[in-house]
């Protein structure tokens, strides 16, 4: 079926978590609070090949397999608006957001024939899906591929890093298997989020020093704006051990190497 879709930059999307390219993250590393997220996807389950060729798999139970996304990521809460949404509703970064809300309402992280739902608004989004609107999908392709080939192919780049950092870190810390297992196996699904700080080192030409001093202050805001919120204590507790993080790698002649979960 034709999909029809236009983009009325009402900014009703720009609340919540966004998945970010290396790069991305590295460049807005001083706009975004920045995680590591690893979501488990079931063997038959939905765009289960493209999550393995860009994540890793592991085993779940004998012979059945889940593939894990990992994803750097803006970890900001559903109920809250992303940090260069201004009061208008337009993006303050038009010309150098991130590619992830270029490439809206599609996502390379999903198989091109797994896109159709996608071009169908949430409640209190004001995409335009009218007959006035272009056809952007049909026959289970995208008509206008450019940011998707993009993102996609920063992706593939991408998931020459974070592969073996997730190996590594899967055997480094010997709950974290078990915990996206027992996530992989639950109905409704989950995520495991993980410091940004276990991926740094493993990023080549990072200032390790530089990086910790423009999250600090980044996450020192989403504490404070998310403190006594009960809705959001996963995510405030997360700010603050960021918080802790960087702020003993930012101390001048510290020494310190970041690395926890
Ligand atoms: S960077 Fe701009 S387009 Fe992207 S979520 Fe933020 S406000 Fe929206
Ligand atoms: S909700 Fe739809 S119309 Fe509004 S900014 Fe996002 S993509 Fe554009």
């Amino acid at each position: 079926m034709d999909r029809r879709f236009s983009c009325t930059a009402c900014g009703k999307c720009c609340y919540g978590l966004v998945p970010l390219t290396i790069d991305d993250a590295l460049a807005h590393a001083d706009k975004y609070p920045l995680v590591v997220i690893w979501t488990p996807v079931r063997q038959g389950g939905r765009s289960f090949r493209i999550t393995a060729d860009l994540g890793i798999t592991i085993e779940i139970k004998k012979h059945k397999r889940a593939a894990v996304q990992i994803a750097p990521t803006a970890y900001i809460p559903p109920t809250l608006p992303c940090p260069e949404l201004s009061e208008d509703g337009l993006c303050r970064i038009h010309d150098a957001k991130p590619q992830r809300c270029r490439t809206m309402p599609f996502s390379a992280y999903r198989d091109e024939n797994d896109q159709e739902d996608l071009t169908l608004p949430r409640p209190g989004w004001e995409c335009d899906t009218s007959d006035a609107a272009p056809v952007v999908y049909g026959d289970k392709s995208i008509l206008d591929r450019n940011d998707f080939e993009i993102e996609r192919k920063q992706l593939v780049r991408d998931a020459a890093i974070l592969k073996p950092y997730a190996e590594w870190l899967l055997d480094s810390v010997p709950s974290l298997r078990p915990e996206l297992q027992k996530i992989a196996m639950k109905p409704s699904g989950g995520r495991v989020v993980v410091g940004f700080s276990t991926l740094i080192p493993r990023l080549p030409k990072v200032d390790i020093y530089a990086f910790a001093r423009k999250q600090l202050p980044v996450m020192k805001t989403f504490a404070e704006r998310t403190v006594g919120d009960p809705g959001l204590v996963d995510f405030h507790q997360r700010y603050v051990d960021g918080r802790t993080e960087w702020e003993k790698v930012a101390r001048p002649n510290s020494g310190t190497r970041a690395g926890s979960v």
